[in-house]
């Protein structure tokens, strides 16, 4: 890592590249921030980590450099309690028992023990395996129906989605909460998830690298828990039909179904899994950067558009070639840098909106959109009722803007101020390409929509079979939490500083429309508005 950027610093100096084109003075300044907040120094900003503290004073100074007020109360930053937790892997084992006989799996290659995994101790319990594991009443789609899991574990296939449920109910539905809530009401005592290969972003062993990280969680109830899984275990894909054997069935049998969207069979597997899980716990604490522009018009003011994008990512870990720092500039350092930048846009505009508008940077996405959820369950004084979220992660800036994914933009009526924005530039607005891997209810975003706020997250689009979304794939198999997410990679720094002002100019749109967003009427997600909900005071912090 250091020494890539130390070569590719060292590239600006060699003379035939001068006469490449000058990056303009908007690119520029959205890249510096990338720059101080995804270099090594900043340690891969672990939520709770002193590198992300470092990271969260850069975005709190920049801020008060931008004229924009503390949005948390005295200053900017907000804390945000947490408890963690970690499987102990040296006290913890599990086996497969069939017709009696023992077979040890060893952990990490064949079977990761998640930390989602909440309790201590042993298991022993028959597996039933339940298709995508999804119970969706409003569209009559129940994989659990007729199964009895009581006491037993579920083995799931994750990724993939039955055609027939409309994709943002089986996003919402597929969410590690909804499953646990699914499989805690049919009692089973655990989850054997086979991730689906043909689907899932990242190789086995970044699956194993990612489970790494303690497990966290918020310290006090926000009242958007679901529940817990009391075992949550991943199963290699390669090994899947050592679990599958005498069941009549195979793991490509499976996919296949998956991957047309068809239902799976559900069937007992003639096999249990017996072990003993070990967890650690401790307490910590992380903050969110909040900044506040007052609105000007004095009704409105007393409304909030909020704009969202995480600041942690997962610091330091396993090395690759070497580097074991976890810099995260796709993910997020980008995201944070266009929100300072939309701030500089409105101030240097004098756009003074009418409502109110937050920049919020948040702790804890990648560890279960935590500092969003505090924030959205308890935002500090001033912040007004909140009535949009527009949230950034990873809007993935590797070629020029042309086309725009709006995850959300069939929910809510932000649809109309987003592609007004966007053809006044020349940016088509498109369709999810990946509805399956449920870009809407993967980020923070997701904490505002659960408040009832209507929300929208951003990416850069492409055409199938096209030469950008070669780019794209490559860039999740090789960079995708993996320290090659780092400050040498190519991004399109023209294209990252155009998405800004269209970031703005939707921002002003927003905060300045006489009505106030809202979900379509048949809009799933608006079953969680608070219809007539008076203008929220804070909440009391516990
Ligand atoms: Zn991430």
């Amino acid at each position: 890592m250091s020494l890539l950027r130390t070569c590719s610093s060292l590239l600006l100096l060699v003379p035939s590249l001068a006469f490449a084109k000058a990056p303009s003075p908007a690119a520029q300044r959205w890249w510096s921030h990338v720059e101080a907040l995804a270099g090594d120094d900043m340690e891969g900003r672990d939520t709770g980590s002193a590198g992300h503290r470092r990271a969260a004073e850069y975005v709190a100074a920049k801020l008060a450099e931008l004229g924009v007020q503390p949005g948390a109360g005295q200053g900017y930053l907000q804390d945000v309690p947490l408890v963690s937790r970690q499987v102990v892997k040296e006290r913890s084992r599990m086996a497969l028992v069939r017709e009696g006989q023992e077979q040890p799996l060893t952990l990490d290659q064949e079977l990761i023990l998640s930390p989602l995994t909440s309790h201590s101790g042993t298991v022993d319990a028959r597996l039933v395996f339940v298709g995508y594991g999804l119970s969706i009443p409003e569209a009559g789609y129940d994989d659990l129906a007729g199964q009895d899991l009581k006491g037993k574990i579920a083995v799931i296939v994750l990724g993939g989605m039955p055609s027939s449920v409309p994709g943002n109910l089986a996003s919402h539905y597929s969410t590690p909460d909804e499953l646990a809530r699914t499989f805690a009401r049919a009692g089973a005592v655990g989850v054997i998830a086979l991730p689906n290969l043909h689907v899932m972003e990242i190789p086995w062993e970044r699956a194993v690298e990612s489970q790494r990280h303690p497990v966290m969680a918020l310290a006090h109830p926000t009242g958007q828990e679901t529940g817990d899984i009391p075992l949550f275990t991943l199963f290699n894909p390669a090994a899947a039909n050592s679990l599958l054997a005498g069941s009549g069935h195979t793991l490509e049998e499976l996919l296949a179904l998956a991957d047309a969207g068809k239902p799976m069979p559900r069937f007992p597997l003639p096999v249990s899994l017996r072990g003993e899980v070990a967890l650690e716990k401790s307490e910590l604490s992380s903050l969110n950067v909040v900044g506040r522009l007052p609105g000007s018009d004095p009704t409105l003011a007393g409304e909030s558009v909020v704009l969202s994008a995480h600041l942690d990512h997962l610091g330091l870990g396993a090395p690759e070639n070497g580097d074991r720092v976890y810099n995260g500039v796709m993910d997020n350092a980008t995201g944070v840098a266009a929100l300072l930048e939309v701030a500089r846009v409105l101030q240097e505009k004098k756009a003074h909106p009418r409502r109110t508008v937050l920049f919020v940077a948040v702790t804890g996405e990648e560890r279960g959109l935590l500092g969003s959820r505090w924030f959205a369950s308890h935002p500090p004084e001033g912040s007004g009722r909140m009535v949009a979220d527009l949230n950034l992660d990873m809007f993935l800036p590797l070629t020029p803007l042309q086309r725009l994914v709006a995850y959300g933009v069939e929910e809510s009526s932000l649809a109309a101020p987003l592609k007004a924005t966007a053809s006044r530039m020349g940016v088509e607005v498109m369709r999810d390409p990946n509805p399956e891997a449920n870009g809407f209810t993967r980020s923070d975003q997701y904490s505002f929509i659960l408040e009832g706020v209507p929300a929208m997250s951003f990416r850069f689009g492409y055409r199938k079979g096209s030469k950008e979304e070669r780019l794209h794939k490559e860039w999740h198999a090789k960079r995708y939490h993996a320290p090659g997410d780092d400050l040498s990679q190519p991004v399109d720094r023209e294209g990252a500083a155009r998405f800004v002002s269209l970031l703005a100019d939707l921002t002003s749109r927003v905060a300045d429309a006489p009505e106030r967003p809202s979900w379509n009427k048949d809009s799933f997600f608006r079953r969680f508005e608070r219809p007539g909900a008076p203008a929220p005071t804070a909440r009391p912090v516990p």
